[in-house]
């Protein structure tokens, strides 16, 4: 049983399936896909959620583990560049392509900074051969597995935040900027997320980044015909509200009327909701309940999604648009957790890439804002429309001119959605955060800290958040369980 259909629980239900077990995946969602559903409204249609694939190869292997290819069922072609940067003073940094293109860019802004860059680029490079090649995958629910990973992490310096290891590498702030975005991409404030995540830096450079046409929920569908192929059985709308232990292990999943008796089982759910409301309290460890208490969530994200009758071809397909404050904002974000006046923003516009996503010479958009999560108390249905125009505005005076005039509709997602519709802990976009205290074994582990059939996947476990990141997790829970045995396996025709 794989409670859960993100992205973790659709990898963890293949690979179960293609170790011989029967196998059923259920979600609360009336779609696959959690946070990567997608929506159509008169013809546009919207991502909900992830955007940039990077390590494409993840997807790969699921196909490949049932000897089809990836190609039969979607089509993933890299997108150039991968990101515009675009600064309050309307300078622009285009990065992508090869090194030397990047070198270039950088030379725009500082001489120095291109040295700096190759240096940056070199220590990333030696943080993904320990962090993603050799880690990313690896159980480490044991502490043995952490100490000796220790000496590595110090000679990478990886108890410096991102920030930090950005600033020793490059002077200029525009460009200190664009480079230590990257933690937010998994829900961290580059103050004090581990500089283990700049292993991102990397990442981009060895597998580009892509995108699927037709949007990421062409990839959803393709995994969705991939899992009826194969035999999985899948149960929409339907939430799981309990878990029968007997014995230390999980014998019925309880959704509401329902009753799943398992013998093996995997959760998707944000381990904070797992271990809160559906594992019970006197069958989970006291490290358990200790990171349930205590871990530190990601912020929030406010995503509005809009149409427009016209094409801003100027706009390229994902913009990261900065403003005038960075390390205050953020401090706002998550420290202070206010919504602010002002705002940094990433706008995506699937049409740069595949226009069918909009009707003809019209184009569809989606753009985030990074907001404190619902520890803040804001009232969202109070902020929601207002906060919208605000960004609405600030597009409109720099990158995109007469947006409201051309806007054909929008609609937006709050943290509040986040928490019903996914059942996120107080409506974080990316479960916990992914600080040093809360990566490996301090994150909550891939074999539950209470059940002994219980197995976990998805952003709040190790390895964390993102595509690549919920797609490894479904590998270290593939690790964990034992090849199916007689009694749990079916015959797929059956
Ligand atoms: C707006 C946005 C943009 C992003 N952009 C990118 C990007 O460009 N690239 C990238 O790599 N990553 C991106 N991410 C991050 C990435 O989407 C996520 O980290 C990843 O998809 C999470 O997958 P998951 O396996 O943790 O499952 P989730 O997507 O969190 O799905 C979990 C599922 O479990 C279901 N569930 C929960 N509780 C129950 C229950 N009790 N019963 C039944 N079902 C239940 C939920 O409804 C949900 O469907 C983005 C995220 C967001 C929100």
């Amino acid at each position: 049983m794989v409670i859960g259909a993100g992205f973790g629980g659709i990898a963890s239900a293949l690979r179960l399936r293609a170790k011989g077990y029967d196998v059923t995946i259920i979600d609360q969602c009336p779609m696959l896909g959690g946070r990567a559903q997608q929506f159509e409204k008169d013809g546009f249609v919207y991502d909900a959620g992830p955007t940039v694939v990077t390590a494409p190869f993840l997807f790969d292997e699921l196909f490949e583990l049932f000897d089809k290819n990836l190609t039969d069922y979607f089509q993933l072609v890299p997108v150039e560049p991968w990101y515009r940067f675009v600064y309050p003073d309307g300078s622009e940094f285009d990065y992508g392509g090869t090194v030397e293109d990047t070198i270039e860019e950088i030379g725009k802004f500082s001489e120095h900074d291109k040295e700096g860059y190759k240096a940056l680029l070199k220590q990333s490079e030696a943080i993904f051969d320990v962090g993603f090649t050799q880690l990313a995958d690896a159980p480490f629910h044991e502490v043995c597995t952490m100490l000796k990973q220790v000496p590595a992490l110090l000679r990478l310096k990886c108890y410096r935040n991102v920030w930090q290891m950005v600033c020793h590498f490059l002077r200029n702030d525009k460009l200190r900027q664009a480079f230590s975005i990257q933690p937010l991409l998994v829900g961290g404030n580059p103050f004090s997320t581990t500089s283990i995540y700049s292993l991102i830096h990397f990442l981009e450079r060895k597998w580009g980044v892509h995108f699927a046409m037709g949007g990421t929920g062409s990839i959803v569908k393709g995994l969705h015909k991939l899992m009826l192929e194969e035999g999985i059985k899948i149960h929409l709308n339907t939430k799981v509200t309990g878990l029968n232990v007997d014995n230390n292990k999980v014998k019925q999943i309880i959704a509401g009327e329902q009753v799943f008796d398992c013998d093996t089982v995997v959760s998707n759910v944000d381990p904070k909701h797992l271990y809160r409301k559906l594992v019970p309290q006197q069958s989970q460890t006291l490290s358990a309940k200790v990171k349930t208490k205590y871990s530190k969530l990601s912020m929030g994200l406010f995503v509005l999604y809009f149409g427009t009758n016209k094409q801003y071809d100027n706009v390229v397909h994902h913009t990261i648009w900065l403003g005038k404050r960075y390390q205050s904002l953020l401090d706002d974000i998550f420290e202070k957790k206010i919504l602010a006046d002002d705002f940094s923003l990433y706008l995506h516009r699937p049409t740069a890439t595949d226009p069918s996503m909009a009707p003809e010479g019209c184009d569809s958009f989606y753009v985030l804002s990074p907001v404190p999560n619902n520890l803040s108390g804001i009232n969202w249905e109070d902020q929601k429309e207002q906060y919208a125009m605000k960004i609405i505005k600030a597009l409109e005076s720099s990158i995109m001119p007469e947006l409201s005039k051309h806007l054909v509709h929008h609609f937006a997602k709050t943290p509040d959605d986040f928490e019903t519709d996914y059942a996120s802990v107080e409506g974080s976009g990316f479960s916990i955060s992914p600080t040093f205290a809360q990566s490996a074994w301090f994150r909550y582990h891939n074999k539950a800290e209470g059940p002994e059939n219980l197995y976990l996947c998805g952003a709040g476990t190790h390895p964390g958040a993102g595509m690549p990141g919920v797609l490894c997790s479904a590998k270290v829970v593939d690790r964990l369980i034992p090849v199916a045995t007689l009694a749990n396996t079916v015959n797929k025709d059956e």
